[in-house]
């Protein structure tokens, strides 16, 4: 199957409103034109200086997300490309975010990541960090970020009611946080949740943006 191909059967398969991020993370820029070529603008990589590196070779009209775990010195690397960053997981980065944001004369958007998977190695904010975040000072003193929704990943497990769960949870989280810090802000409308392997579960619980990655540009290896 081509790239075009695989594009083409997982769209037929999402709902109009849910956003594909085609995640090309380790994947040559040839792979990445060919998914453009099929019409393919919004693309997610984890890696800043690989970001940074891509967006300043590719097509200008690309959205770039940065969907993996960010680090605060390599922020700068990303900033005046990046339209989304899915990965925000703590105040301090966020105003890292907010300053580089700041020197590029621009605003750039964000997701809070949220904690909702039973594997340690997973990043992200609890409930209760995520409303202190949203209620502290520093955060309302931020003005080149814009908080878009939250991201989460599920456990990664065959189980498919703990990963339902889990994105049950997201949604859950998502609702209280729009009611309580964003009921007037139509901007904060995004949850992103779902990879190749429970992307279908996801929009099914609510999912706004899904990541995919292998099951587009085929398996990654490392
Ligand atoms: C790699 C990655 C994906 C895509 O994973 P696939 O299983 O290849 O679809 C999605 N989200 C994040 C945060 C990732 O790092």
């Amino acid at each position: 199957m081509s790239i075009a191909n695989n594009l083409a059967s997982i769209k037929a398969t999402i709902p109009q409103g849910v956003c594909l991020v085609a995640v090309s993370k380790t994947k040559p820029q040839a792979a990445i034109i060919e998914a453009y070529e099929a019409g393919q603008r919004v693309f997610g990589e984890n890696k800043a200086q690989e970001l940074q590196e891509k967006a300043e070779a590719l097509p200008k009209d690309i959205e770039w997300h940065m969907i993996g775990h960010l680090q605060r010195n390599k922020v700068k690397y990303i900033a005046p490309h990046v339209s989304l960053i899915h990965s925000v997981d703590s105040l301090r980065l966020l105003e890292e975010i907010d300053k580089r944001a700041r020197q590029n004369k621009r605003t750039i958007p964000v997701l809070l990541q949220c904690y909702i998977a039973k594997e340690e190695s997973k990043y992200g904010l609890d409930e209760i960090e995520l409303d202190e975040l949203l209620n502290s000072t520093s955060y309302r003193n931020l003005k080149n970020i814009e908080v878009h929704g939250l991201m989460g990943m599920a456990t990664n497990t065959d189980n498919q009611l703990t990963v339902r769960k889990e994105f049950e949870h997201l949604k859950t989280i998502f609702e209280n946080t729009k009611r309580n810090h964003f009921a007037q802000i139509e901007s904060f409308n995004t949850i992103s949740m779902g990879m190749s392997g429970d992307y279908q579960l996801a929009i099914e619980t609510g999912s706004t943006m899904v990541r995919i990655g292998s099951s587009i540009f085929g398996a990654r290896n490392y």
